[in-house]
Parts: structure tokens; sequence; C-alpha cells
């Protein structure tokens, strides 16, 4: 743990001045007691929707209070733009070329070892509870190391207040004075997006006279495509969207205030480390399209990130992340051995010798569209799509078979990647292209499960998620 309180230091005294007004300089003594563990995904979860981000509606009251005595990450990448490649990345180091839980069929590798054996082995008591996402459950083999393991059914309306409840009371009567580490997944963000409570806060009075959308209890996918084929699908709608996908950012906020509080019920709030993310992002038409698992560009990817606990003060981070990185740094905080693990993600606060300057990040593992991968530095992001034609659970196109892509991007001067670079710089294209194959090459052998290994009724459930055929 020495080596860690120096090297945080060294991050708050050098950090760039890229919006550290909360950098107080130096740690408080870490926590005297072993600490417990916290993780909060907040699924399809737009970091530029958040206050803390730059988001001009207030969206996120007590998350942005939080953020200021936080590590806040300005440069987080997810390693996968849908949930299950995703997740598993976050709960196992590995990128999803290793950990195998790719494609809606896969299941996470048997012989990966997931964040939560690792610290059950440690003597922690580990739980899951999630609001409603039936891609991370059981037949996926996301179970691994959980000795609670929860999951909600989201479709009536929105769970998070039954979640939070529902994880407090199973940590209340399991624990047993254990150190705990809890994994809460929230699925409000997600679609169909709900009413809240905060959604005529939300919405536009002068929108919502043109928008062709009359405040439903929902907005999903059907609404969606019988609004286009009525022709009566625009701006004004795509505007009553926006509204109701940051009402719902506003109603999991207030049960993150809620989870917080009775975490400081249990007087457990001084001595947690937590982790808050989301495992991808949402397209809200950024690049043409709504929804999620189809391209990498950033407004899927490029993630929330907040750590905290104790010891750790109010910072901004400006390097380059992961969702890799997040098993080996709450190991470091934790004061958990790695032991012989081999990760791909790197002890952000710990490691002496990565050099940030020289990280390279990859994303992969598309959800529908063609395959394709990124290679993600500080200063490009690189989106190469090896065959236009294989598109992910559809039909060949044949037109287009044996068709590349590749597309380069500058992420300082673009970050909303409208320019490609690729034909100005054919060189460093085709150099980060052979890092793409090469990640490819190393794919491991992915394990699948059958339909009918699946409960007809979780089958029932994915397929209103939106992901199922
Ligand atoms: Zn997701």
């Amino acid at each position: 743990m020495k080596q860690f309180h120096i090297f945080l230091l060294a991050i708050f005294v050098g950090l760039p001045a890229t919006g550290c007004d909360w950098v107080t300089g130096g740690r408080q003594p870490a926590a005297p007691e072993p600490a417990n563990l916290l993780i909060v995904v907040v699924d399809t979860l737009r970091r530029d929707h958040l206050g803390h981000y730059g988001y001009r509606r207030p969206t996120s009251p007590f998350w942005d209070e939080l953020a200021k005595r936080s590590v806040v990450f300005d440069n987080a990448y997810s390693a996968a733009p849908w949930t299950k490649p995703s997740t598993g990345s976050l709960l196992t180091g590995l990128y999803p070329n290793k950990h195998g839980a790719i494609r809606k069929q896969h299941r996470l590798r048997n012989e990966v070892t997931t964040l939560a054996e690792h610290l059950k082995a440690n003597g922690f008591f580990t739980l899951y509870v999630n609001g409603g996402n039936d891609h991370i459950g059981d037949v996926q083999n996301f179970r691994q190391g959980f000795d609670v393991f929860r999951i909600l059914e989201k479709r009536s309306g929105n769970l998070a207040d039954k979640v939070v409840a529902q994880f407090i009371q199973l940590l209340e009567q399991k624990r047993k004075n254990r150190r705990f580490f809890g994994y809460v997944h929230l699925m409000d963000v997600h679609s169909p997006y709900f009413r809240t409570q905060f959604t005529d806060q939300f919405l536009d009075p002068e929108n919502a006279k043109i928008s062709a959308i009359r405040s439903p209890r929902r907005i999903n996918p059907p609404l969606l495509k019988g609004l286009r084929e009525e022709g009566r699908f625009g701006e004004p709608e795509k505007k009553t969207i926006i509204d109701y996908y940051d009402a719902s950012i506003r109603y999991v906020d207030e049960q993150l205030k809620l989870l917080f509080s009775e975490l400081k019920r249990l007087g457990l709030a001084d001595n947690t480390y937590y982790v808050l993310a989301a495992d991808h992002g949402e397209e809200l038409w950024d690049h043409g399209g709504w929804y999620h698992g189809h391209t990498l560009y950033d407004e899927l990817i490029h993630i929330p990130l907040t750590i905290g606990g104790p010891g750790l003060q109010g910072s901004r981070i400006n390097d380059l992340v992961s969702n890799v990185d997040v098993f080996p740094t709450v190991l470091e905080l934790l004061g958990v051995s790695k032991g012989n693990l081999k990760l791909d993600g790197k002890a952000i606060f710990a490691e002496m010798s990565w050099n940030p300057a020289a990280r390279e990040l990859y994303s992969s593992a598309m959800l529908q569209g063609p395959e394709q991968a990124a290679l993600i530095t500080p200063a490009r992001k690189v989106i190469w799509v090896p065959d236009i034609a294989a598109r992910v659970g559809q039909k060949l196109d044949a037109p287009l078979a044996g068709k590349s892509l590749t597309r380069m991007f500058d992420r300082v001067t673009d970050p909303e990647e409208r320019f490609d670079l690729a034909p100005r710089f054919p060189e460093q294209t085709t150099v980060a292209v052979e890092k793409l194959r090469h990640y490819y090459q190393n794919t491991v052998t992915t394990e699948a499960f059958s339909e009918s290994d699946v409960d007809p009724e979780v089958m029932r459930r994915l397929q209103a998620l939106g992901y199922a055929q």
C-alpha cells in the first residue's frame, strides 16, 4: 500500500490543469480496518449526460456531489459497446477476446477468475443484484464467485428502488461481519425509458406541443418503429426521447443517493470503496442511429467512471483508462494480492511501471452490424471493420463480401468523430490495423449456450430487451 500512497500523491501533484479545482493534494490516512467494495454499473448511461462531465441539465445532483470527493476519470473507455462483453471485462480484468463472452449466445469462460471469485477466496462475502439485464445471468456464467446472485425483472417499470432495497436487505442478512464485495447493476437508463417522477421536469413544454410522442408511460423500440412508418419521426420526437432518457438518469441518481445513505446507516460508508460506472452509452442520433452495440464511437464506449473511498480525495484524472483496469485497481485499494492472475488491466493508482502516455486500449465485440474493433490511444482512435459483409447475427451482405473499412479520428481536436483521417495517415493506420488483427488472432475458444439451455421466462425477457432475434 505504501507504493500506492506515494503514487497517488504524485498523480495529484502532477495533474494537468484540466478541471482539477477539486484536487486538494495528498490523502487522508487509508482505512484503519480492512475495507469493502461496492461496484455500481448504470447500464446504458452516457458520460456526457452527467453534470460532472459538463452536461447542462440537472440529471445527476447526487453523483456530482459525490464526484467532488472522489477520483473522476475523464478518459475512461469500455472494452465493448454492449452489456455482456463489457461487464465481462469489468469483472475479469480481461478484454473480450480473452474472457470469451462476445456474442449473444456466448458464455463467460469457466477458466477465467472473476473479481468475485478472487475476493471470495480472500474471505469476502460476495453479493450481486441486477435490476433486469439477463445478458449477464446464470446462463452466461456470470454467477462465478457470487455467494448471492439475484436478477430482478425490469419490464413493467423502473426498478432501481427495489434493487437498492434488496441489495441492502441481503447485505444486512447475509454478510455476517465479513468484508463484502457488492455488485449492483441498474437498468433504468436502458430502454424502454419509463416515465418517472422527474419526467415532467425534463420535458420541454414548447417541444411537447409539436412532438408526436405524447408523454407515454414508456418509450420503446416498437413506438419509434411505428412513428417512423407513419412518417412522424423527426427532431421534436428525438428531443422527447432524450428528455425521457435524462429523466431516467435523474431517477437513478436519486436511488444512488438512497443506496449511499443506507450504507451510512449500516456504518459502512467510511470503510467501503465504491466504483460507479456505465457498461456503455447510448447513441442518440450522434452518428445517425439510436441504441447501442452497433458502433465503437465515443457515445457508446467513452464511459463515466468514479472511484472513491477511504483515503481517496476529489480529483480528476485525464489518463486513458479502461474498465479492464477496475479489477487490478480495486485489488490494490483493498490490499488484496493479485496472486498469479494475468490481467489485461493496469492498477491505475499503483503501477509505477505503466506509462499513461503510451497507453493503448482495445474495444470490440459487437451486438449488431458488422464486427469491428477499435484501438484507442491518448491522441487517436482507429476503428477497423475487417469485413463489412460479416454482419453479426444476420445474413451475409454478398456484394460487400471481403471489403474492410478503416477510420481514424483525432481524439483531441475531433471528439465527435466527424473527420476520418485514415486517408491522410496510411502508415499509422496500417500499424493500428495490424495490432487489431493480432488482437483478433488471440481470441480464445468461446463457449456457447443453446436456446434449449435457457429458461423460457429468461428467453422472453431477453427478447423484451430488444437483443434476441
Ligand atoms: Zn448494457
